[in-house]
């Protein structure tokens, strides 16, 4: 291999030569002028140093970029029991917004509000209850960033508290409780935290993380401390999104009025969104043409944690659909149209991918990394509950671990086949059986559903499934051996030319280096060449060129073992 001078290899590295005189300096190597040669290691040795240089540079660099994204608002979702006082603290919420605003502010239906305090701008969803919410987390978009559980204080935890706890933590959301009602005598913040103590959250009053604000819907009391908490939750969170971005977003709503034609609300989440712009959501498409924000004001453009009302869809996109801005009207229909046709396809072949009772499921945990077993657990009574929960609870092992979404008393509802699904987890129900509109929902989705009668059968399901997960075992396999005939040393590393003797070298195999016997090394390849190309594998009889991962201090005469590792099917 010729070697390389100096003035060749600033050219190939994209710098002067003095940039490259200087550097070399700085690693004390000696030269006559631009026009020398240098050492193949001189040479790879700087070609290193340049190459972190330019990693350093460019970690920093997306550093820098990441910074000069501005903070977005947080998004947040109010959750919680029936009559607990989701809707009444949303309403509290939106007239004190009007109310600074002077009364008699007109206010548009968008899908979510804005709330200004002096410590920044929140953003609620306008419309309470988990199961929309999980039903946009299942379509893979995610929403809100921050869950209120609203709790009402007179009444404490209840089954729909469980639930709505279940969801946003399914969803990701950060969560903060609100313990409402607290203008009522008989209210008890205690008993709120006695609560949620029971469902394994401590609040902060007794030493734990859970933020758990006393408030009260109807007074006002305590919102404006449950906004500052909101607040810096989001900025724990370092929430930021790129108004300069190609606008991305979540459908919140969608409608169809007899004089406007379709109306769709969009949660923009990155970049601008602007009237013109073509938007596809799902298999449907639009050209923005007017935009209303949530005051009632109409918008050319608005930017990352706003929502607007949009007229310009052809047909309502579902709620939940995630949307993205394409540049054209070919693009939107192309894309639509694929999507269309992806469905149809989908449709046709039943599902793949996803599991449809729970041996698939069970078959497809062993292939992951997950060691956990979600489960949401339904029971006809508290009692016959806690009875299942003790003994599962003694079920588990160190490598396995059974998640409980959700144990509830009650039949299976459709917010629970969402929960699993969004979870990829299993329901199991004792006592109780699913409407048929469940069981139907289960299977549409791929989410296994079991019923059973006795206890003792649904955890010998519990323990089937704990099996499944159990850490595979594996034994080595010997593949094959190769002779090292030659050592070669080139810029990319140093290549042990080699001649297999048995069986086959394979590209993954774990290799060892032995010598006289002896393993000096072991570890994986980095390349594996026949002639010049890259191959998966060589034969017994042929040649071949191997670089591994870290070694290189290769002899003629080393021996390479290939061998996989292989998992023992046990009973
Ligand atoms: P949701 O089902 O969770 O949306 O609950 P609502 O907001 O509809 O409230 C249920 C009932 O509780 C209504 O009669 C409200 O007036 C009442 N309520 C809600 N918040 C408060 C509060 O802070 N104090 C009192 N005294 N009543 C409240």
């Amino acid at each position: 291999m010729a070697k390389v001078r100096i003035y060749q290899l600033a050219k190939e590295l994209g710098m002067s030569n003095e940039e490259l005189l200087e550097i070399l300096d700085s690693m004390g190597v000696e030269y006559k002028s631009h026009a020398s040669t240098l050492e193949d290691e001189t040479a790879a040795a700087v070609k290193e140093l340049i190459g972190e240089q330019r990693l350093a540079e460019e970690a920093r660099k997306a550093e820098e970029a990441r910074k000069a994204i501005p903070h977005r608002a947080p998004v947040v979702v109010i959750m919680g029991h029936v009559d607990h006082g989701k809707t009444s603290l949303l309403d509290y919420l939106r007239k004190s917004r009007i109310a600074e605003k002077e009364a008699g502010g007109i206010t548009q239906h968008v899908g979510a509000f804005e709330v200004k305090t002096k410590g920044g701008t929140v953003v609620f969803i306008d419309t309470p209850g988990h199961e929309a919410f999980t039903s946009i987390r299942e379509r893979g978009a995610k929403v809100a960033d921050i869950a209120v559980i609203v709790v009402a204080a007179d009444d404490g935890v209840m089954p729909q508290t469980r639930e709505a706890i279940a969801h946003a933590k399914a969803a990701g959301a950060k969560l903060i409780f609100a313990a409402n009602k607290m203008d009522l005598p008989q209210a008890s913040l205690e008993k709120v935290y006695q609560g949620l103590m029971k469902e394994g959250i401590v609040p902060v009053a007794y030493g734990g993380e859970a933020e758990v604000l006393p408030i009260s819907a109807k007074t006002g009391q305590g919102v404006q401390d449950l906004l500052e908490t909101i607040l810096i939750t989001a900025e724990l969170e370092d929430l930021r999104a790129d108004p300069n971005a190609e606008a991305t977003g979540v459908v919140l709503e969608s409608r169809i009025d007899k004089q406007a034609g379709v109306l769709a609300s969009l949660l923009v989440q990155q970049g601008t969104l602007k009237v013109g712009d073509y938007v596809v959501a799902g298999e449907h498409w639009g050209k923005i043409r007017a935009m209303t924000d949530s005051e009632g004001v109409r918008r050319n453009q608005t930017g990352p944690s706003t929502a607007v009302q949009v007229l310009g869809f052809s047909e309502p996109p579902s709620a939940g659909t995630a949307f993205e801005w394409v540049p054209d009207q070919v693009a939107a229909k192309e894309i639509t149209e694929e999507r269309r046709l992806e469905r149809e396809a989908r449709e046709v072949a039943p599902e793949v991918g996803r599991p449809r009772n729970i041996a698939d499921l069970l078959r497809q945990m062993q292939g992951s990394e997950q060691k956990e077993i979600n489960l949401i657990l339904r029971a006809d009574t508290q009692g016959s509950l806690e009875a299942i929960q003790q003994i599962l609870s003694r079920e588990q092992s160190e490598e396995v671990k059974i998640n409980l979404l959700l144990a509830a008393v009650g039949a299976p509802s459709e917010s629970d086949v969402l929960l699993a699904s969004t979870a990829n987890g299993a329901i199991l129900s004792f006592g109780v059986t699913p409407a048929g509109s469940v069981k139907k929902m289960a299977e549409q989705k791929g989410v296994p559903l079991q019923s059973f009668r006795i206890i003792y059968e649904l955890i010998d399901e519990v323990r089937k499934m704990v099996r499944g997960q159990r850490e595979p075992v594996y034994k080595e396999e010997i593949l094959g051996q190769a002779e090292v005939r030659a050592v070669f040393k080139l810029s990319s590393g140093v290549v042990a030319g080699c001649m297999v003797t048995s069986g086959k070298i394979t590209r993954n195999a774990d290799i060892r280096v032995l010598r006289k016997k002896q393993e000096i090394w072991k570890g994986k390849i980095h390349s594996l060449k026949r002639l010049k190309d890259d191959v998966r594998e060589v034969a017994q009889g042929f040649e071949c060129g191997i670089l591994l991962e870290g070694f290189s201090d290769f002899q003629e005469g080393d021996v390479l073992e290939a061998s996989q590792r292989v998992e023992v099917v046990q009973e």
